[in-house]
């Protein structure tokens, strides 16, 4: 099991990191992995603080799509810096180099989130692309996780609402895991089930807090998160956060690439393989239009027969990943029927 030690959630929190490095007994040297944009967010904050309070900084500024190329361009840094800690200040793309990389390192990694659009925040899966197909692969678990909630709510309402989906697919997620533990004598781990089951839940219940958009809607939605990437932690594999729901949402992106936010998709997603495991699917999806994340094809703004065909092929995306859609074939007549029956196209 591989758990943060400390996880720091509120308004300001960037100004804690160098104490918290202190704390640590990281406050030689650090290495600090951001992008463009979160640059200019947050990641120079941070280089700046940590060096006001004496510790040797290293930093690179990354482009928008994370490419495994990068994390060997972090990795030569490493090697040559050799830096105590490294520092992932972005989203998820910035925050998976700095996972990946210091993995293959042995170095402690810290997550400073700037967008609250996904659960890789505080887990140990790190995910890109490989031919255009998006593959996750184990790295380590951030040693300190720091969510500066005044960073974040500064965000689109749409991120929000994408990680919202992300959360809430944890409803099937774990159905599946629980489903290929019957089927195939898969491991199953009740604890991280029940962890991350909880993160989904905690965003249903407190739908509408969220909706509004405030500060305390925005926390349920981190702590949900987290609980999330701790699950993970915990079972060692990403198997309590993702399901069928995510193999859907994978095809989708296959089908139509840079298009829309992985939560959101995976959001769609747990409303049809909530029909599929006859769980209350009209939950997720009256839960999903109170957050104001996407319930239909319309809302994606992709071709409804793009959801049929992903549908059909979500299976082949992780054939290893026994899930619900290996319990049927999913022909186009099935798909159809499914997306048509749960209001998504
Ligand atoms: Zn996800």
């Amino acid at each position: 099991m591989q758990l943060p030690r400390e996880v720091v959630v509120g308004e300001g929190t960037i100004d804690l990191i160098p104490g918290i490095c202190k704390k640590l007994e990281l406050r030689k040297s650090a290495f600090v992995i951001t992008g463009k944009t979160t640059y200019r967010i947050a990641g120079k904050r941070v280089i700046d603080l940590l060096q006001d309070s004496g510790v040797e900084v290293d930093y690179e500024i990354f482009g928008s799509s994370s490419e495994i190329s990068d994390v060997k361009i972090a990795e030569s840094r490493i090697i040559k810096g050799k830096p105590q800690v490294i520092l992932g200040v972005g989203g998820g793309n910035k925050i998976d180099i700095a996972k990946l990389s210091s993995a293959h390192q042995n170095i402690p990694f810290i997550s400073v989130p700037t967008a609250a659009t996904h659960d890789g925040i505080a887990s140990p899966v790190a995910s890109f692309k490989r031919q255009e197909r998006p593959y996750s692969m184990m790295a380590q678990s951030p040693i300190v996780i720091v969510v500066d909630t005044e960073v974040i709510a500064k965000t689109p309402r749409r991120f929000t609402a994408s990680g919202c989906g992300d959360a809430i697919a944890k409803f099937t997620a774990v159905r599946d895991w629980k489903l290929a533990h019957k089927r195939r004598n898969e491991y199953y781990g009740g604890y991280a089930a029940s962890l991350a089951l909880m993160g989904a839940k905690h965003v249903i219940d407190n739908a509408k807090i969220i909706g509004v958009g405030d500060e305390e809607g925005l926390r349920v939605l981190l702590e949900a998160l987290i609980s999330c990437g701790v699950a993970m932690g915990i079972a060692g594999s990403s198997r309590p956060c993702s399901g069928s729901e995510h193999l859907f949402c994978h095809a989708l992106s296959l089908l139509k690439p840079n298009s829309m936010m992985h939560g959101e998709c995976c959001g769609v997603g747990t409303i049809m393989m909530a029909y599929l495991h006859n769980e209350d699917w009209e939950l997720i999806r009256k839960t999903l239009a109170v957050i104001g994340a996407p319930t239909t094809a319309e809302d994606l703004n992709v071709d409804p027969e793009l959801i049929i065909e992903a549908l059909k092929m979500a299976d082949k995306i992780r054939p290893e990943r026994y899930t619900i859609l290996n319990e049927r074939k999913i022909t186009y007549e099935v798909a159809e029927a499914i997306a048509k029956r749960t209001g998504v196209i």
